[in-house]
């Protein structure tokens, strides 16, 4: 930060001199301020060099100098405007003016343009490692050890049997409902409140996706809700062929009621934990809990490959269908033979070394972003028209986003949104629900609350940055840009 009073000019003061005060501040500019303090106009060497080709001598006062409107701007502009300003006027540093008049700043373009982003790729020491031994023997094949071996060492950590390397979540929930026999006719229940990849391979399939309301308590789906189904279901001689339980932004859905119904009914649970690598529900590892789980690398999730995914389970049958499912099907024979329709769901061995070297740091990770949580919540505690997302007991969240609500009686969502925008923060609306969009229509959804708990987050909840890089000055801007806009 450079200290404004040493840009300071009065009238009196010569060329020569002002030349000085604008090479020592390194600002290109000086400031001519009044008795006040209050700033009168700004002086660059341009201004200068122009004075002294209009006949002025360098060790005369400036005081001969024209007044001059100089661009400011206020102490309550935005980041936005103050870059907007400046590239219009072409300038890389503007003075910024209290309601007084007097300077308290100079913005340095360069500095304020600094976007705040929701969740970006954050690689550890070891990725370009594996990438490198992947070069040096050519293994640059969907196939191959950094393959083999992410699959055993993502099992290990999270405490499952086994485990297949993919393309994608979205292809991971796909093979897991071919592998459980979804065709056309059949239904599917899916939490409401999630990314759509949750729900569209069910349609992929030709089978109609039913939706779950979220629980108040965790986001995750609504235990009673899905009794609710379950029941309904019963009686329309239909039960669903799969429940597809997405654990929402880092936290686990309620597991021990919702795998005792689905046990009840002998339906099988896809556990969709794209966002929860990481987390624990009663101390076991998210995405362990249904007959399989799928994560995702995808570029935003808590670690990445840039792209991809993995199918986990205890049943090894079910994972080595999922890995023959996933290489086109070819039947083992020498001459390309293909009794099933296969698919080009698997991740290459390049990508895979990028995620063994993410695992290794997926703890730190998990770490960092409960971090910036606590951070929010921890600055933010005065504002009371923030709520933010429960953590019950049982669980241990990635926070893979931070997320809150705001009481839509004093601020809406968008507001708040559109605030943090103008200063260069990245923040969105939390998922728009299945049942809501209009993909999805005409679809069943199932909840227990005359206004459904999905619908409520949707309209209120607000991610915020979540990086586990994210810096901590960037922190503190978007803790400063909150309360200015509940002040
Ligand atoms: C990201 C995400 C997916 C899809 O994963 P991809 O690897 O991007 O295909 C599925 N479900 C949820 C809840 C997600 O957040």
């Amino acid at each position: 930060m450079i200290d404004v009073k040493n840009l300071h000019l009065n009238r009196q003061m010569t060329f020569r001199e002002t030349l000085a005060i604008i090479e020592r501040g390194s600002v290109g500019m000086a400031l001519l301020v009044d008795s006040e303090g209050r700033l009168s106009r700004t002086i660059t060497d341009g201004d200068i060099r122009r004075e002294l080709l209009a006949g002025a001598d360098l060790d005369e006062a400036i005081a001969r100098m024209g007044s001059q409107e100089p661009v400011t701007i206020g102490t309550d502009c935005s980041r936005r405007a103050a870059l907007e300003l400046m590239r219009s006027k072409s300038v890389n540093y503007v003075p910024l003016v209290n309601k007084a008049g007097e300077v308290t700043a100079i913005w340095d373009r360069a500095m304020i343009d600094d976007q705040v982003l929701l969740s970006t790729p954050h690689m550890g020491d070891s990725e370009r490692d594996f990438v490198e031994q992947a070069f040096a023997t050519n293994w640059i094949a969907p196939l191959g050890p950094n393959v083999d071996a992410f699959e055993r060492e993502l099992a290990d950590k999270e405490g499952i049997a086994h485990a297949a390397a993919l393309s994608s979540g979205t292809a991971a929930i796909h093979l897991a409902l071919i592998l459980l026999g979804v065709g056309r006719g059949d239904r599917v229940f899916c939490s409401s409140l999630t990314f759509a990849a949750s729900a569209n391979p069910i349609v992929y399939q030709g089978a109609e996706p039913v939706f779950i309301d979220a629980d108040p308590g965790n986001w995750g789906m609504c235990a009673k809700s899905l009794e609710r189904a379950l029941e309904a279901s019963k009686r329309q001689g239909i039960l669903p062929k799969a429940v597809i339980v997405v654990n929402l932004y880092g936290q686990s859905s309620d597991m021990d009621p919702i795998m005792g119904l689905c046990q009840q009914y002998g339906v099988p649970v896809i556990e969709d934990a794209a966002e929860s690598l990481g987390a624990t529900y009663k101390r076991k590892a998210s995405g362990t809990f249904g007959l399989m789980g799928i994560y995702s690398f995808n570029g935003n999730k808590i670690i990445t490959t840039s792209g991809g995914g993995m199918l986990v389970s205890d049943d090894g049958d079910l994972i080595t269908k999922a890995r023959f499912l996933a290489t086109q099907a070819r039947d083992p024979a020498a001459h390309y033979q293909h009794s099933v329709i296969g698919y080009n769901y698997r991740m290459s061995n390049i990508l895979a070394g990028v995620g063994r070297g993410q695992l290794t740091v997926l703890d730190d990770r998990v770490k960092a972003r409960r971090q910036v949580f606590d951070r929010y919540q921890t600055s933010l505690q005065s504002v009371e028209q923030l709520n933010w997302m429960p953590e019950p007991d049982w669980s241990y969240s990635t926070r893979w986003l931070s997320v809150c609500t705001v009481d839509s009686r004093t601020k809406s969502r968008d507001d708040v949104i559109a605030a943090l925008s103008d200063d260069l923060i990245e923040a969105r609306p939390v998922w728009k629900p299945m049942h809501l969009q209009p993909v999805f229509a005409s679809c069943p959804f199932y909840s227990i609350e005359n206004e459904p708990v999905a619908d409520r987050l949707f309209n209120d909840g607000i991610c915020l940055p979540s990086g586990s890089n994210l810096q901590s000055e960037q922190i503190d801007r978007t803790v400063a840009t909150l309360q200015k806009v509940f002040s």
